[in-house]
Order: C-alpha cells, then sequence, then structure tokens
C-alpha cells in the first residue's frame, strides 16, 4: 500500500467535511421530550418524536437559539426567514420514513471557521449550518440476534455544519474539527462528547492531480467517530483513490462506512444524488421567522472565541505561541491560567506550571481541569514561593501535590515542614566553611587547577544543609571561598 506522504506529492486531496453537532437543549427539537444521554432506552418518547399519525412538531426556540449564536460566532448570514424540509428516506430508526431538516432555505450561510495550521492561520470557508433532527438509535444484537431500537435519540436536535471543500489533508481535516469543537464548548451549545455521539462527522473526499481545478469524483465517508478516526479515515480514501487513479480505473461514486477497529472502509451504498429524498417543505410547520430581538440577544451573548482568546494570551501575557494554543484549546484551562496570574503569580511561572505539572497530575488521576483540587488562589502562593526563592522548584512540586491532597496553603507546608531553602548567607557560610574544612585534600587540588571539583564541594554543601540551602546564594558563598576571598 503507497503512503499518503507519496500520494500527496503527485495529488491533491479536496475535502469538505459535515459535522453534526447535537445541541444541548433541555427538551428535543420538535416536542417536549427531555434531551439526555444514557436513560434507559424509550424512556423519553412522545407521539411526536415516534412519529405517530397526527402528531405536530413545534420548533424549540431555544434550539433556533443555539444555532443562531453558532451561525454568528462564525460570521454566517442569518437568513431571518427559513424553512423546515422533509428529507425523506426509510430507516428503521426513523419511524416517519422522513426526517426533518432544513434543505434549500437553511438558516445559516456562508461564514468561516479559523484553524491553526503548520504554524499559521488558515480560514475555512463554511457552505451552510442548518437545525435538524436526530434519528432513533438501533443496537444490533449479537450473532444476528435481531435489532432493538432505542428512540430517546430521535428528535434531538442538531446543527449540521458545512464546509466547503477547501480542506487539503487528513491533518487539517483534524484541525479544523478540533476549532470546530473548542467553539461549540466556548458557546455553551453542544457537549461535545464525541463517545456519546454528540459530535459526529462525515467527509466528502476526492482527489485530483497537482495544478488541476477541476474536481474529480468523491465518494462519502460516514462513521468516523474520533479525531483519530477523522485523521485514519481520510487517510486511508486519499490512498486507496490515488491507487484507483494510478492503476487506471475510475472513482465510483459511493457512501463508505469507516471501521476504525479493522481501520479500513466498507462500502455501505451507492450515493444518493439530493433529488433522492424528494426534499419538500414540511406542511407540519410554519416557517423559522428569526426576529430581530432573537438575533440581538444571540449577539449579545457571544463570548471571546478560542482563535481571539490564543491571540490575546500571546499579546496580553507575553506566551509563546504553542503554549497559548494549548491554555486555550479548553475553556477550564484558559480561565484557570488567568485566575492564577491575577492572583499574583507570573503570566510565564503559571503557563509553564500548569502545563507541566498541573496537567500531569490531572493526567495521572484521569480527571480534568474542573476537578483539579488546588484553587488558583493557592496555586499563585505555591509560584509565588517559588519565585522569591523560599523553596526550590523541586521542593515546590512536592509541595504542589502535598497541596492536592488539604486545604493548606504552599506557605503553611512550607513552614510545616520546614522546607524553606536555607538562604540566610551567615548559616550558609558556615556549612561551606565546614566543607572546606573537612576536605582538605580536595581543596588543595581544586586550587591547583581542578577546577572540576566545585560540583563535589556544592553536592557536600547540598547535602550537609539537607538539601534546603538555596542553590544561587551557596553557588556565590562556594566560589568566593573556593577562590580564597
Ligand atoms: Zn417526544
Amino acid at each position: 500500500m503507497s503512503d499518503l506522504s507519496t500520494v500527496l506529492e503527485r495529488w491533491e486531496p479536496v475535502i469538505g467535511l459535515e459535522v453534526h453537532a447535537q445541541l444541548s437543549t433541555k427538551t428535543k427539537m420538535f416536542c417536549g421530550c427531555r434531551n439526555v444521554y444514557g436513560a434507559p432506552p424509550n424512556s423519553h418518547t412522545c407521539p411526536t418524536c415516534l412519529g405517530l399519525p397526527g402528531a405536530l412538531p413545534v420548533a424549540n426556540e431555544q434550539a433556533v437559539n443555539y444555532a443562531l449564536k453558532l451561525g454568528l460566532a462564525v460570521g454566517s448570514e442569518i437568513t431571518t426567514f427559513s424553512r423546515f424540509a422533509r428529507k425523506n428516506y426509510f430507516y428503521p430508526d426513523l419511524t416517519k420514513g422522513y426526517q426533518i431538516s432544513q434543505y434549500d432555505e437553511p438558516l445559516c450561510s456562508g461564514g468561516a471557521v479559523t484553524i491553526r495550521w503548520e504554524g499559521a492561520s488558515r480560514e475555512i470557508p463554511l457552505t451552510r449550518i442548518h437545525l435538524e433532527e436526530d434519528a432513533g438509535k438501533s443496537i444490533h444484537g449479537e450473532n444476528g440476534d435481531g435489532t432493538k431500537v432505542d428512540f430517546n435519540r430521535c428528535g434531538v436536535p442538531l446543527v449540521e455544519i458545512v464546509s466547503d471543500p477547501e480542506i487539503r489533508s487528513p491533518g487539517e481535516a483534524k484541525s479544523y474539527l478540533t476549532r470546530l469543537k473548542q467553539i461549540l464548548e466556548y458557546l455553551e451549545i453542544c457537549d461535545c462528547n464525541m463517545e456519546e455521539g454528540n459530535l459526529r462527522c462525515d467527509a466528502n473526499i476526492s482527489i485530483r492531480p497537482k495544478g488541476e481545478t477541476e474536481f474529480g469524483v468523491k465518494t462519502e465517508m460516514k462513521n468516523m467517530n474520533s479525531f483519530r478516526g477523522v485523521e485514519r479515515g481520510l487517510m486511508s480514501e486519499i490512498v486507496r483513490q490515488a491507487e484507483v487513479l494510478d492503476g487506471g480505473g475510475e472513482v465510483r461514486q459511493v457512501t463508505l462506512l469507516w471501521n476504525e477497529a479493522e481501520q479500513k472502509a466498507e462500502v455501505m451504498r451507492s450515493k444518493e444524488e439530493a433529488h433522492d429524498y424528494r426534499y419538500f417543505p414540511d406542511p407540519d410547520l410554519v416557517p423559522l421567522s428569526v426576529s430581530e430581538d432573537a438575533l440581538e440577544q444571540a449577539r449579545s451573548s457571544l463570548v471571546e472565541l478560542p482563535d481571539e482568546r490564543e491571540k490575546r494570551f500571546i499579546t496580553q501575557y507575553g506566551l509563546k505561541e504553542d503554549d497559548a494554543v494549548i491554555l486555550t484549546s479548553e475553556t477550564s484551562l484558559a480561565v484557570y491560567f488567568e485566575a492564577t496570574v491575577t492572583e499574583g503569580a507570573e503570566a510565564s511561572d503559571a503557563a509553564k506550571w500548569i502545563l507541566g505539572e498541573a496537567l500531569s497530575m490531572i493526567k495521572e488521576e484521569e480527571g480534568s481541569m474542573d476537578s483539579f483540587p488546588v484553587a488558583p488562589d493557592r496555586f499563585a502562593g505555591l509560584l509565588r514561593s517559588v519565585t522569591d526563592g523560599i523553596v526550590s522548584v523541586a521542593t515546590g512540586k512536592s509541595v504542589l501535590r502535598k497541596m492536592a491532597s488539604n486545604d493548606l496553603t504552599a506557605a503553611e507546608i512550607i513552614e510545616e515542614e520546614g522546607l524553606a531553602q536555607l538562604s540566610d548567607e551567615s548559616a550558609l557560610s558556615d556549612a561551606v566553611a565546614k566543607v572546606l574544612e573537612d576536605n582538605p585534600d580536595e581543596l588543595e587540588r581544586y586550587r591547583s587547577g581542578k577546577k572540576a571539583l566545585f560540583g563535589f564541594f556544592m553536592g557536600a554543601v547540598m547535602k550537609a544543609t539537607g538539601g534546603k540551602s538555596d542553590p544561587k546564594v551557596t553557588r556565590q558563598l562556594l566560589t568566593d571561598a573556593l577562590e580564597g576571598k
């Protein structure tokens, strides 16, 4: 099998992503059933979401507001008068025989998602964002033991975010998806748990010879339900298409299903055209009209977005770009960092300690920043103790671990356990003098030119003071003493 890098020397991938994000509304898209994950099967259903004859849908205002918020955040044009349409297809988990979606009149058109790719900012333009309802979930029994359907998910509100075919590599696709997830999290409109299916990604993929402007035949890949899955699925399909074309064959327009366990794509069906779905305006729903008030409210609820915060962290706090990228990747991290600085820590120290020690402690506990037991004020206190030279970096790290299991401040732990460094010059001078006195041979060799023995003396002083002597002060005192000053 060819590898991706050799394929990319000759072929240019053209990728468009369709991301379905479940909106974290209280109730479903067109009925009053609760929108919750993990409830017993079919415990949140009603005639409307089960599609019983005669039941009438009513659009969920919170879902519309969430979609508006997203549209405004990514700079889409908002259609103040849009419509719901029926997308007709048969599937056991869709009892109505159609899905309520939006077709030629979506709520949001255009816009862009700014990603960071290979060290630079790049805008991936969006085609549209529309509202629709989710289908139920088929649960296939093992050994051909039938299929059960759970309709709790049926009617859960979704936004479908469709990008233009402007993504040029699997890595870029992953970066786009990461940014989109961050935006949804920042806006607090989606839980973004890929394992629970809150965020799902389909892709349209074609390739063309480098320099060509016409599009090749595209395939659609579904079921890439993790960031890694998206990257791997796209890689495999790009390589497959290149092999087909290089062998003189033609790419067929098919829908593929990514099998993460086996790391390969399976053909699901030949691709439908839009007209196969027989879209038509849903006669049960009034057109969606967005008032100026609703728009204004959505606008006023917008927050600073991840790429804006990233830029601000670089300019306001002088952070390195890589650090700013990680610190803004999750709201909780960014908030913790800023709170630590507000509590009096140096920004560069706060970044270093959060990205180093705090994150590794969180990883060990398999927790998250939200559950990190040391609040920013205590964390800042510890960082000040290190900056002020009261404890060394190594001692600081062990103090932080102690702080995680109690409510004491760093100062209290340092005091209680006598961890403060000896920086009192007279006490240190005595220790230095004693070390020199105890090692006359080494002293003589040092003074006759064997300067490498400095490390030996430094170690001896550290040992004599139980590792608590301030290294900087000790170094100076020891240098002076060895030189006979
Ligand atoms: Zn319902």
